[in-house]
């Protein structure tokens, strides 16, 4: 199969033919039909992810067609899915209480096993996945393995966020952008910050109530004047120390930060503001990804046109524009997400 291959961190990923995946006993092989380029497998090409080496194959964010099914499988071939990025076991104690993105025994494609920047990926431990609504494209479903599934769930589960709150949101990426949309989907007033102003402008125009360009001064000052004294939620989509401070000192006294940027590289740790977190008596949360168990909720409000997560695609791009999309994140990007739906060009 034809394959992009991280050969070199930081240069163009290689374009190569690979052997085919062997399907696992239980799970899938699937034809990819779109695979999300997102900022964690900008840490992996750059180097800094500690699972990404020369010979991987990134990709996290895919959804396709079960061309081979294992003989454990829960699907069957010609099954059109969407995988969530963490492929939890199902058989250990943090599957059997519910939050198998915590599990100790999960397998992620693109990080230890090879991804989807290829014709086809094997997808292990199946039950995981889930099908592909007629109405949704590929495209936009590829974001349901990864930015869109670990907004919800830190905005659902972690920060319990309620109507009428204000929620800061920290890089207006893919999990920003998914962050905004569905928190006004939950009734939420949702301010966000990023330094590139057509970034604020476009997430202005899909809702947001106020924007912050991070450029012009305090964050965090200009987000508790807008809310009028603090954000109840804050959330931080980038994992760099100026959008974890902003996003702890911005909160109202009892906010709830919720850290979904990956630190990666230099940021693996960080000089934070634990005065803000001791004096407002905040809450800190991690997370990542979201339990398979919630997909069917999420995916319905999206088939029911709850909430339109199409502007978040801003360009469909060929495998061979991989590098390119990945080389832009060295510096700020422009609005929306890129998703490769061409794996053979
Ligand atoms: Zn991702
Ligand atoms: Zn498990």
């Amino acid at each position: 199969m034809r394959a992009a291959v991280v050969r070199e961190f930081s240069a163009d990923l290689s374009i190569e033919t690979v052997p085919d995946p062997a399907c696992p006993q239980d799970g899938v092989v699937l034809e990819v039909a779109a695979c999300g380029v997102c900022r964690s497998d900008h840490h992996g090409w750059m180097g800094h992810h500690p699972k990404v080496a020369s010979g991987s194959i990134l990709g996290h964010e895919y959804c396709g067609t079960v061309v081979e099914a294992g003989p454990r499988a829960r699907h069957s071939v010609g099954d059109r899915l969407i995988a969530p990025f963490i492929l939890a076991c199902g058989n250990c104690p943090a599957c059997a209480t519910g939050v198998s993105n915590t599990c100790e025994n999960q397998i992620v494609p693109g990080f230890g096993a090879p991804g989807a920047y290829a014709e086809y990926v094997a997808a292990p431990f199946d039950h995981n996945l889930v099908h592909l609504p007629e109405t949704m494209s590929p495209a936009l479903a590829a974001g349901l393995g990864c930015r869109v599934t670990t907004a919800w769930h830190a905005l659902t589960d972690r920060a319990q966020l309620r109507a009428g709150e204000w929620v800061a949101v920290h890089g207006t990426g893919g999990i920003g952008l998914a962050t905004l949309l569905l928190a006004k989907m939950l009734g939420a007033q949702v301010v966000v910050v990023d330094v590139v102003e057509e970034k604020l402008t476009h997430a202005k125009s899909l809702g947001a109530d106020a924007a912050v360009n991070a450029t012009d001064g305090d964050v965090a000052e200009a987000i508790r004047e807008i809310t009028g004294g603090g954000a109840h939620v804050s959330v931080e989509a980038l994992g760099i120390p100026a959008t974890t401070n902003a996003s702890l000192e911005c909160l109202a006294t009892l906010g709830r930060h919720v850290h979904v940027g990956m630190p990666a590289g230099d940021h693996v740790t960080m000089p934070i503001n634990m005065r803000a977190i001791y004096l407002k008596q905040l809450s800190v949360f991690g997370t990542r990804g979201m339990p398979s168990w919630k997909y069917p909720s999420l995916l319905g409000m999206i088939e029911r046109g709850d909430v339109d997560l199409s502007p978040m695609v801003a360009r469909e791009v060929p495998l061979s524009r991989a590098s390119a999309e990945l080389r832009a994140m060295n510096g700020p990007t422009p609005p929306g997400t890129a998703v490769i739906i061409d794996l053979k060009q």
